[in-house]
């Protein structure tokens, strides 16, 4: 069977539930696989060989015909799901009249609706000011840059377990596995780490949900404050309200505010960045909201635009202080990306927030009850549909991400030894259900 039969099979494919039809990689995965890997930077992870070739809603289909049940939703990026029909149109409509035209140098109208819309969605008033990047990590060096310049001091703190993207500014910030930054160093100078509170290895010996602030005073006021940086020597504090790669790990309220405390006291930028959490990925806009915290800067990337390369860096105005071609981009908040983040939003604000909220509380609460009994299971945390699974043990999380793909379900690790399920924020529940009955299965199989 060629993929051209395949893709003639069905019309609607979002409807289909996992099915797998040949070993995996099937036949003509393993050709093209190998057609392909000589040319490939070997950088690049590929958690399982899966070749796709077309997805839509929750589902995804591979070369080979067999039907997936999407978990990962590349990243926590496919947020309206696969191929949503009203983003393609956006999409569509868009490409027939302007591809690029430079929104740092050129205006068009998409580049201030999408700013003003972000602004109305962003916690406290509404008069943020919206910079456009190609992607989460550009979006977190201009929020580098933005603080330092506004500031007019260098350093920074970021927590352990952090990801904030991998150009060499925030990576200096990521703090999540030594092996995205081995051999890259010297990284920015000034940058320092503290203990993200709540997390689930707590150095002192506190075990999540029961951990208290103490954490973020003893780490950041005592031991940085106190003997390495001076509090007015810092820019930013870069923080995410919900931990991503680090293992989906929801801090404690007091944590964020407590830290939103500490910079204003000393006069430092609070920066959310909410490039995996935010965009109703936690069942609210951003997640920030969970808390009550309002931010000075926020990163945006990842469900902005539906998988469409799209990042932002938002300010307030007595923040936003640079000065014209102090930064800018050729093709950050490229007119097609825009259409596409448009016509997420439409839909982010008609049903998926709600639904983001409602789904993933069932498909947590399952996971929750099902999973309770299961030695090689420690827990299950999260909000809306950024759901992490910890395990007793770190190999455990690469066998079942791979027992699970084997069953037509896919889902990826994060922190040390945890799973993360971040579906597109239209899983239905029963397709909910599908994704529990699949884990649950492998996870009691694989104790
Ligand atoms: N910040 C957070 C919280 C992320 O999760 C990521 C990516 O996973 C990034 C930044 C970097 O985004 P990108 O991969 O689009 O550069």
């Amino acid at each position: 069977m060629t993929p051209h039969d395949i893709s003639t099979l069905d019309t609607d494919l979002s409807e289909q539930l996992p099915r797998i039809v040949t070993e995996l990689p099937g036949p003509r995965a393993r050709e093209l696989l190998a057609k392909e890997e000589p040319f490939l930077s070997p950088s690049l992870i590929h958690v399982v060989p899966l070749m796709v070739d077309r997805a839509s809603g929750c589902v995804v289909r591979d070369v080979d015909g067999n039907t997936f049940l999407d978990c990962v939703a590349g990243i926590a990026t496919a947020s309206t799901g696969h191929c949503h029909p009203r983003v393609v149109q956006a999409v569509k409509d868009q490409a027939d009249v302007l591809l690029h035209i430079c929104g740092t140098d050129f205006h068009y109208p998409g580049y201030g609706e999408l700013a003003s819309r972000l602004a109305r969605l962003a916690p406290g008033p509404d008069d943020w000011q919206t910079f456009l990047t190609n992607s989460g990590t550009e979006a977190v060096e201009a929020a580098i840059k933005l603080a330092r310049h506004h500031t007019g001091r260098v350093d920074m703190i970021a927590f352990r377990g952090a990801f904030h993207g991998r150009s060499t500014g925030s990576l200096s910030l990521t703090a999540s596995k030594t092996r995205y930054r081995r051999g890259f160093g010297p990284l920015l100078p000034g940058v320092h780490h503290a203990d993200y509170a709540s997390c689930h290895d707590c150095p002192v010996g506190r075990t999540y949900p029961g951990c208290d602030i103490a954490c973020l005073t003893e780490s950041l006021e005592r031991d940085l404050f106190q003997y390495t940086v001076a509090p007015d020597q810092v820019a930013a504090i870069f923080v995410e309200p919900v931990q991503g790669e680090g293992g989906y790990v929801v801090p404690p309220r007091d944590f964020l505010v407590r830290l939103r405390e500490i910079c204003d006291r000393y006069g430092i930028m609070l920066v959310f960045d909410e490039v995996q959490s935010g965009m109703g990925r936690t069942g609210t806009f951003f997640a920030a909201e969970h808390f009550g915290v309002v931010p000075d800067i926020i990163t945006l990337a990842k469900g902005l635009a539906s998988g469409f390369p799209l990042g932002a860096m938002m300010a307030r105005p007595e923040i936003m202080t640079w000065p014209g071609g102090s930064h800018g981009s050729t093709c950050g908040g490229n007119p097609v990306c825009i259409a596409a983040a448009l016509a997420t939003l439409d839909l982010l604000e008609e049903e998926l927030c709600g639904n983001s909220a409602a789904v993933g509380a069932y498909l947590k609460l399952r996971l929750e009850t099902e999973l309770a009994d299961v030695p090689t299971v420690e827990g299950v945390r999260g909000l809306g549909l950024m759901i992490g699974i910890e395990l007793a043990r770190p190999e455990l999380a690469g066998a079942l991400t791979q027992a699970c793909y084997q069953r037509g379900l896919l889902v990826l690790d994060c922190g040390k030894k945890a799973i993360r399920m971040a579906p597109p924020l239209v899983l239905t529940r029963a397709q909910a259900d599908t994704a529990a009955d699949i884990f649950v299965t492998t996870c009691r199989e694989l104790g």
